[in-house]
């Protein structure tokens, strides 16, 4: 089987709720999605499938739209109801405009026309996780009229290029991440020098005034701040 690529952020194992009435269409689907890392749950008509929708939530449902029972489009709408944003596929073998405008009237994310290949379930399916998966990384970060471009490794105050070092492009970041909270220097010794904290050493004091100077001399808002007896504190106020 061709190699799919893995969605960045999703949990190794991904739960499905597959409500197919066809046994030789889900177990295809199972067979090929469980090669994948997804653990695959089939529902035979559209009542199991609620009974079982009702009872955990499930990653993904994928849901067939002519079922006994119970409709795929009842049961779409009966899922969405309950749980607000578990990414719903439809299958159907009709691909007629009206099933699919009522599949995502009742909340359906996307929509297969039977019969398919394989690769195009998986291709939607891993768009649909990719959507809900965990958020989008965060490129920039931004206290005031400080900013951090993460990717570019560059600091700005004010719109104008504060130049930093490594090490303290590291500690701003740092506590632009905790911005709002006090961290320790043993927090800071930990994380942007990957060491235990010595008390005999005043390295992160003598950083935290080098930042000071780039970051704050010019500025009429000080960020960085003292907690006496404590550490440090990225904030406005
Ligand atoms: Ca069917």
């Amino acid at each position: 089987m061709t190699e799919v690529t893995p969605v960045r952020g999703l949990s190794k194992t991904a739960s499905v709720l597959l409500v197919e009435d066809e046994p030789k269409v889900a177990a295809f689907i199972r067979k090929g999605m469980e090669t994948q890392h997804y653990k695959v749950e089939i529902a035979g008509d559209g009542r199991e499938g609620k009974l079982m929708a009702a009872a955990r939530k499930y990653d993904l449902v994928i849901l067939d739209i002519n079922l006994p029972h119970i409709s795929g489009i009842e049961l779409c709408r009966f899922i969405r109801s309950k749980y607000a944003k578990v990414p719903i596929l439809m299958l159907t073998a009709l691909g007629t405009t009206g099933d699919k405008l009522s599949g995502f009237d009742a909340g359906a994310d996307d929509y297969l026309v039977k019969p398919f290949e394989f690769l195009e379930l998986m291709a939607r399916v891993n768009a649909l996780m990719r959507r809900t998966a965990a958020p989008a990384e965060e490129t920039t970060l931004k206290i005031a009229g400080l900013e951090l471009d993460l990717r570019e490794k560059v600091a700005r105050r004010d719109g104008k290029t504060i130049e930093l070092t490594a090490r303290e492009f590291s500690l701003l970041e740092y506590l632009m991440r905790h911005k709002g909270r006090v961290v320790s220097r043993s927090d800071i010794a930990e994380h942007v020098w990957d060491i235990n904290f010595d008390t005999g050493t005043n390295i992160i004091d003598v950083y935290v005034n080098y930042l000071r100077k780039k970051v704050d001399r010019d500025a009429s808002v000080k960020l960085i701040h003292t907690a006496i007896g404590m550490g440090y504190m990225l904030k406005e106020k």
